[in-house]
């Protein structure tokens, strides 16, 4: 059986990420993973759906265990992609996305470099600000370091493999099906196909 891909998502906060691939994991055959953090959980947040939610202690002993394939800090928090159901969902031919931040995704592009690695890009910096007002999750406190640290996150998207706007969803959602279904034609991801026709004979 060939193994899964591994899709690398990253974009500001607030840029519409989980509502765009809350779209894509229609698509039984992609895998979210589920991240750990220290963060608190936001109203309707569930522990083990969202996110693991762990005390820093937790966290520290999954790191020491190397139970993590990375992990970095974010606005003074851990986010952490654990490693094993990665591994096991790709081995079974699934196909798994990691929603992580800059840091965490230049950590996969050193340890997986044949990860596939999409940037969501807001419309604008404005734009981003009203989404996080409009959302009302964050304290005013923390959307202003959300939107200090967005800038610098953007300047990094030249690193990733595909950027894509997340201005009007359907368009977005569209842009990133695409994107998928590029890299499950692309002959360096599925060699055995050819093989397969030429055996066929
Ligand atoms: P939020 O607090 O809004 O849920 O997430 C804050 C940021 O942390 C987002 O950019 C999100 O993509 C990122 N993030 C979520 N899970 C992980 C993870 O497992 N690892 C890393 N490096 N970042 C993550």
């Amino acid at each position: 059986m060939s193994k899964g891909l591994l899709f690398v998502v990253s974009g500001p906060s607030g840029c519409g990420k989980g509502t765009l691939l809350a779209e894509i994991l229609k698509n039984d055959n992609i895998f979210y993973s589920v991240s750990a953090t220290t963060r608190s959980p936001r109203p309707g947040e569930t522990d083990g759906i969202n996110y693991y939610f762990l005390t820093k202690e937790k966290f520290e002993e999954l790191i020491n265990n190397n139970g993590m394939l990375e992990y970095a800090e974010y606005c003074g928090n851990y986010y952490g992609t654990p490693r094993k159901p990665v591994e096991d969902m790709l081995a079974e031919g699934r196909h798994v996305i990691l929603e992580i931040e800059v840091q965490g995704a230049m950590k996969v592009m050193e340890k997986c470099p044949d990860a596939v690695f999409v940037f969501i890009l807001p419309p604008s910096l404005k734009e981003l600000r009203r989404r996080l007002n409009k959302r009302g999750t964050e304290t005013e406190e923390v959307i202003e370091k959300r939107l200090g640290e967005a800038a610098g996150e953007i300047r990094q998207a030249y690193k990733y493999d595909y950027t894509l706007i997340n201005g009007e969803l359907s368009k977005a959602v569209d842009d990133m099906k695409a994107i998928i279904r590029a890299e499950e034609l692309n002959a360096k991801n599925y060699p055995n196909y050819i093989n397969e026709v030429l055996e066929n004979a």
